[in-house]
């Protein structure tokens, strides 16, 4: 059976009412800290860690556990944990892997708070980063030194979209024992399933796609089988947790994702195709266009393109002549985060070791579910103030 089929089938929920089970397709939302145990054995156990049910809020209810589930099936990991935002699940998995003492490498086209993570906070626990090119594969092997525990992948970047050669890289972290972790918010595991070719620990933003909406923000791990206790071990000893609202409506949402991605692409391939036959478009940066340096990488590993992707202009125009364009926008919102229905654009630069001229700028897209012709018109009344 399809996995979506599974997603969207394997749901009967039980409560009992008048001795009659209550059948809904959906979690029950169960808040709450204190469980109540049946008896002063499990009480006991629990004490223990050996209880295998539910001893507290923090233990995951419900709706915290479907989702969870659900994610791990369509990563096609050993379990999952869900985390407060997309942010939180990338800094706790960093320190859940790693200790004082390891080095690790981070490709320089990752998110930009990741980046920072890295750069400011882990130094201070003796932790070290070294950065590596953006579209990287069996090449890393020249930048693991001795101490080096992990390496971060972004594939493709959210702000460039270079493609890492994501099997080259895990072959080779296999054969030194290394951790591998890549951010695959951009793809979801329906386009993308990091964990079949070799990576350990898959992370998603749930705030983009999975949420839908704009309406959320969460983050969530997969994780295959080696990793897992690092993982588990982790998350229960901080007593990690999202409320069962918030599990409740990405879990909602992740049942109509397939048929909202599938929108997103076609759009934005649309609009990327027009952008990209414009004289005043230099590069589109879109891995499904053949033009794309990584196009073939992008083929052979994924299995569609999601709907956020950047162009860059022929000519550096004066900061003033962007702000107009970016304003006579009507439809596209300037604002950060991206995978929700509506339209969306943000300005960028590549910087010095990045692809592209330094400083160039960078127009990202998050193209949204209104209609592509009108999002194109809309785009057409922008660029024409450029002149
Ligand atoms: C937005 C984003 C994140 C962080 O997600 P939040 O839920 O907003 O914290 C991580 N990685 C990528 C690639 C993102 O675009």
């Amino acid at each position: 059976m399809d996995k979506i089929t599974r997603l969207i089938s394997s749901t009967d929920h039980h409560d009992r009412i008048g001795g009659k089970a209550i059948r809904m397709v959906n979690p029950p939302v169960s808040a709450g800290s204190t469980v109540l145990f049946e008896n002063y054995r499990d009480f006991a156990l629990a004490g223990t860690g050996e209880y295998p049910g539910v001893s507290y809020g923090t233990d995951r209810l419900s709706a915290q556990r479907c989702l969870e589930e659900a994610l791990a099936e369509l990563e096609g990991g050993q379990l999952c944990r869900v985390f407060q935002s997309g942010i939180s699940a990338i800094t706790h998995t960093l320190q859940a892997c790693l200790s004082s003492g390891d080095h690790l490498l981070i490709c320089e086209n990752v998110y930009g708070p990741t980046a920072r993570f890295c750069r400011e906070v882990l130094p201070r626990f003796n932790i070290e980063t070294d950065f590596v090119p953006a579209a990287i594969g069996a090449d890393i092997e020249t930048f693991i030194r001795p101490r080096t525990r992990l390496i971060f992948l972004e594939s493709p970047g959210s702000n460039t979209f270079e493609i890492q050669d994501v099997p080259a890289i895990t072959a080779i972290a296999r054969k030194r024992d290394l951790i591998t972790v890549i951010d695959n918010t951009w793809a979801t595991p329906l386009y993308f399933q990091p964990l079949t070719l070799g990576v350990d620990l898959s992370i998603q933003s749930l705030t983009k796609y999975i949420s839908g909406h704009s309406d959320l923000l969460l983050g969530a791990v997969s994780v295959n089988e080696r990793c897992a206790h690092l993982l588990t071990d982790y998350y229960r000893t901080l007593e990690l947790f999202v409320s069962p609202q918030d599990a409740y409506l990405a879990l909602r949402s992740l049942k109509t994702l397939e048929v909202r991605l599938q929108r997103h692409e076609e759009s934005a391939l649309e609009i990327a195709h027009w952008l990209e036959r414009r004289a005043d478009i230099d590069q589109v940066l879109h891995p499904a266009l053949p033009k794309h340096p990584q196009h073939a990488l992008w083929q052979r590993d994924f299995r569609g393109s999601s709907g956020l992707f950047a162009f860059t202009f022929r000519q550096d125009y004066p900061e003033e002549k962007i702000a107009t364009f970016i304003d006579t926008l009507e439809l596209f919102g300037l604002g950060y985060s991206w995978g929700g229905f509506k339209s969306l654009v943000t300005v960028g630069r590549y910087e010095r070791r990045q692809g592209g001229r330094p400083g160039q700028l960078v127009v990202r897209l998050s193209i949204g579910l209104e209609k592509p012709a009108d999002l194109i018109s809309d785009l057409r009344r922008g660029l024409a103030v450029l002149g």
